[in-house]
């Protein structure tokens, strides 16, 4: 058996994240450069939330550009890496009996790509995409996250990509720096407390907390892929928050990093 990979949840935020340079991307190529390097990666992502779970085996999967009204240089971005058929498998397999689909079609969301562009800027490792099943309660993604831990031993890096906290009715666009919110301020301090204190299991059940976390969990999307991370935590793994940050006053950026 070789080394155990870490999990990891990204706060990816905006898009043009991808082709900007700053303390987000400088922290996502710091942690690409602290892991062993995956045999291939699983990917789950807010932006792949549909009414069923299914796993992408597309041999070349297409960057898809799935947001409106940014510059054509971020359209024109592509980050070509390979898919993994044998992955998908592997995972179809760990998540029997449940009726898996393996989509040939699917491409890498803006989730994927905008992040993983950074952690591994040659996009020559495989990767695969797992969709979050939205009809799903909050327990289901955090087991599902428990039966996938095999891939860790199996060299296979899995990053959760979302934001804990997502509000863009309260985000603000404008250019110049706005401090936190404070219920954006609080939801994120409980969930890194909770984390840290070995209950992250509890926030399956987010709904309940109160109004800053209906706040900052205005739709479950994003905050989900960060439940498969915590499932993903083995006893005695170390937690850690490679990158942090709130942009916009209601877009948190942390990052959760297990084992
Ligand atoms: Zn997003």
């Amino acid at each position: 058996m070789g080394t155990v990979m870490p999990a990891v949840f990204l706060g990816h935020g905006n898009p043009m994240n991808a082709i900007d340079s700053n303390i987000y991307t400088e922290g996502w190529r710091v942690f690409g450069r602290s892991i062993p390097r995956p045999k291939a990666i699983l990917a789950i992502s807010a932006h792949w939330y549909v009414p069923e779970t299914a796993v992408s085996s597309t041999r070349s999967p297409e960057t898809i550009h799935d947001f409106y009204g940014f510059p054509r240089e971020l359209y024109d971005f592509t980050w070509p890496a390979p898919g993994s058929p044998k992955t998908a498998e592997r995972v179809r397999e760990l998540l029997q009996p449940l009726d898996l689909r393996i989509d040939g079609q699917r491409g890498l969301d803006h989730g994927v790509w905008s992040v993983l562009c950074h952690l591994f800027a040659d996009a020559d490792i495989p990767v695969v995409q797992l969709s979050i099943d939205e009809t799903k309660e909050p327990e289901f993604h955090y087991e599902t996250g428990r039966l996938l831990q095999p891939l860790r031993d199996e060299g296979v890096l899995i990053v959760g990509s979302g934001n804990i906290v997502h509000n863009l009715r309260a985000y603000s666009w404008s250019e110049a720096p706005v401090p936190p919110l404070d219920w954006a301020l609080r939801f994120e301090e409980g969930v890194r407390t909770a984390i840290l204190e070995g209950r992250g299991r509890e926030l399956v059940r987010y709904r309940m907390m109160g109004e800053e976390g209906r706040l900052a969990v205005p739709s479950p999307d994003h905050f989900l892929p960060l439940l498969y991370i915590l499932g993903l935590q083995s006893e005695g793994d170390a937690v850690t928050f490679p990158v942090e940050g709130i942009e916009g006053g209601a877009l948190s950026m942390l990052s959760v990093r297990v084992g």
